[in-house]
């Protein structure tokens, strides 16, 4: 018998129990054989890369609802202050600090010109961009948020899917903050902006880091009885696709853009109601992933090259 006990509950039936099937290739080297990230009821998996993702994926109408929910539902009592007047009211917050710098990067590299954001949020990277003299265009899926980021900052939104939607003129940047892990195919998106960059253009990706304090505390939590709730915080369920520094480089550079930084960035915790051990918890990691350098988002620059 050489087969480990999770090899075994994958591809035997001893009871004539049904197996968990195969898990899906991975979208970042191809491998088959991603194993169970929490056990074998768990719909994450994890690949040998390092790309943890769900599986199966659910369908796209189910996508699409899931999306609704968190912009409509739930999240928002927790983002709710961002989505009103967040700038307004916020205007020295370390989220705006830390979208002046991702504008400020993308300016030197490129000397400006168009910006497209996509998945706009609030709509306040748009803003930033024109302050450093960019020409923002969002690109947007919901209508509501569309809407909202034209009465709050007077950005032009095109609402649609970017895979499609019309935006003119090559950009000399494009952003994607907290978009491509909420996507079916996130390379998809990675080489719709590719395509459209203007040659020396640069594209900006920002995902949540699974090689992180967090992440990792997480998944611990998530095999406790009675804990696993908590790891819920972060593998949220309209997140499909969970990305090291090393699986977004990959991807990235596999639709033919050049990496030219890889950063660490810290969440900010000001906006979150959590109860104070929960908090102070939380804290400590954050504080330790910036030493340990794993922290808890990360981000990527890449250029197309002339
Ligand atoms: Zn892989």
């Amino acid at each position: 018998m050489t087969a480990s006990p999770a090899t075994s509950a994958r591809e035997a039936t001893p009871s004539g129990a049904p197996a968990r099937r195969a898990a899906r290739p991975c979208l970042v080297c191809g491998a088959r054989g991603a194993r169970p990230l929490h056990g074998p009821r768990s719909p994450l998996v994890r690949c040998s890369c390092g790309l943890v993702y769900v599986d199966p994926l659910p369908t796209p109408e189910e996508v699409a609802a899931r999306e609704n929910e968190a912009f409509h539902g739930g999240l928002v009592d927790e983002t709710a202050e961002m989505f009103s007047a967040y700038y307004r009211n916020f205007p020295d917050d370390p989220v705006v600090r830390g979208f002046r710098a991702t504008v400020a990067r993308l300016k030197e590299m490129t000397g400006g010109g168009k910006l497209i954001d996509v998945g706009i949020g609030t709509g306040l990277l748009l803003h930033l961009a024109r302050e450093a003299e960019f020409t923002p265009l969002g690109c947007e899926i919901s209508p509501g948020a569309a809407e909202k980021a034209r009465e709050e900052f007077g950005v032009e939104v095109e609402v649609g899917d970017f895979l499609v939607a019309d935006v003119g003129e090559a950009p000399a940047a494009i952003t994607m903050a907290d978009v491509v892990e909420h996507t079916a195919d996130p390379r998809r998106f990675l080489m719709r902006a590719a395509e459209l960059l203007r040659p020396g253009g640069a594209l900006f990706v920002a995902v949540p880091n699974h090689r992180s304090t967090l992440f990792r505390t997480a998944d611990v939590l998530a095999r406790i009885p009675g804990l696993s709730s908590l790891a819920g915080r972060l593998y949220v369920p309209n997140h499909y696709w969970y990305f090291t520094p090393a699986t977004l480089v990959r991807l990235i550079e596999s639709v033919g853009l050049r990496v030219v930084l890889v950063r660490g960035e810290s969440p900010y915790l000001g906006r979150y109601a959590f109860s104070f051990p929960v908090r102070a918890g939380l804290e400590a990691l954050i504080a330790l992933g910036k030493v340990a350098g794993l922290e808890a988002r990360v981000e990527v620059y890449a250029v197309k090259p002339a």
